[in-house]
């Protein structure tokens, strides 16, 4: 399979396996985690080729960003990477909350910018909806912030299907990022429809569902105080070990068909039609290299059926 892909309605050119970095500076959901660890999974995405970073304001808080815009202008490769990334989180306190005014996205753009090291963001998502502001009028300042050359792309993430619509009144919105893995399809229902009748590329998050689909848990794993997973339900008692059964199907599959189980995974959403790309989070460079060999593996339609099926 070819490994870059213009993603459409856009004129960004990328591998069609990108780098999720919420990881990177990310100590936040993952208390083990260092930025020089960070810093080791960026330097292999740019030793591998993986051009497609996705970051937000909200990783570290700053510090993916942060340390992003370090590693691109230490190396010169700025212009070798295509970088995404999202605000709306508002922190009042110890209150957080989400901000879509276009002055709070303006100023969020321009913040950005700076910890990125960079002049212009090649995709900008409003990372959460909040409940006041039109979403036209949140586009519209960001389609403003794209004639003057400071993002290249618009994008919306975690919007229902009501607010999608609102905001792509106008039709500037060219990528919805959304949660969608084997264990959890249900954007099928609205929001996958709608983009693809729309010409808007979705990207799924938490393509591993956090690292439980990548294969290398078992019953006795356990994570940190503090670590993301603890909270998520997936990963607690009989719901984990129902998931863990499923996944060992799913490495069934993969050893028969010769391939490592988290890039067929990945393989499987590279084959939707709603999909060009993915951005599998990475905590050690060898898990960039090895979600990299996504784009090289072809599934029939029946053998996707039955890795569906798996977790139907
Ligand atoms: P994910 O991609 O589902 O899982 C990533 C985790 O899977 C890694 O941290 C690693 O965890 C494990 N892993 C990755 N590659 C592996 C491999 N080859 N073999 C074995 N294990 C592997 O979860 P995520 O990183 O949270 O989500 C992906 C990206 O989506 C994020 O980085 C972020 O950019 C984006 N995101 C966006 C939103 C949003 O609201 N828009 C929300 C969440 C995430 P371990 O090493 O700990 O097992």
């Amino acid at each position: 399979m070819e490994r870059k892909v213009t993603i459409r309605s856009t004129d960004l050119t990328v591998t069609k396996v990108g780098l999720g970095t919420n990881a990177v500076g990310g100590q936040k959901y993952y208390p083990n985690i260092t930025d020089e660890d960070g810093r080791r999974v960026l330097h292999a995405a740019l030793e591998y080729g993986v051009d497609f970073w996705d970051t937000a304001f909200t990783y570290g808080p700053k510090r993916s960003e942060e340390i992003i815009g370090e590693v691109l202008e230490k190396t010169k490769k700025r212009n070798d990477v295509v970088i995404a990334t999202k605000a709306a989180h508002q922190y009042i306190g110890k209150e957080r909350v989400f901000n879509n005014h276009p002055k709070f996205l303006r100023q969020a753009v321009e913040e950005a910018l700076k910890r990125l090291r960079t002049d212009y963001i090649d995709l900008f998502y409003i990372h959460y909806p909040d409940e006041t502001t039109p979403k036209y009028e949140a586009i519209g300042e960001l389609k403003k912030l794209k004639d003057e050359g400071k993002i290249r792309a618009i994008g919306v993430s975690n919007f229902s299907l009501a607010q999608l619509k609102e905001a792509n009144r106008d039709g500037y919105v060219n990528v919805y990022q959304g949660e969608y893995n084997l264990l959890d399809r249900s954007l099928e229902k609205d929001i996958i429809p709608y983009t693809l009748k729309h010409n808007i590329s979705f990207v799924p998050y938490f393509p591993f569902a956090s690292g439980i689909l990548a294969g290398k848990y078992d019953r006795h794993t356990t994570f940190p105080e503090g670590d993301l997973r603890l909270k998520k339900p997936q990963f607690q008692g009989e719901s984990f070990f129902e998931t863990l059964e499923k996944v060992e199907k799913l490495k069934r599959i993969a050893k028969e068909k010769g391939v490592d189980v988290a890039p067929l995974v990945l393989a499987v959403y590279l084959h939707h039609d709603a999909i060009d790309v993915v951005i599998p989070g990475a905590k050690r460079p060898e898990q960039v290299k090895q979600n990299l060999s996504a784009a090289d593996i072809m599934l029939s339609k029946e053998e996707i059926a039955a890795i569906y099926q798996t977790f139907a």
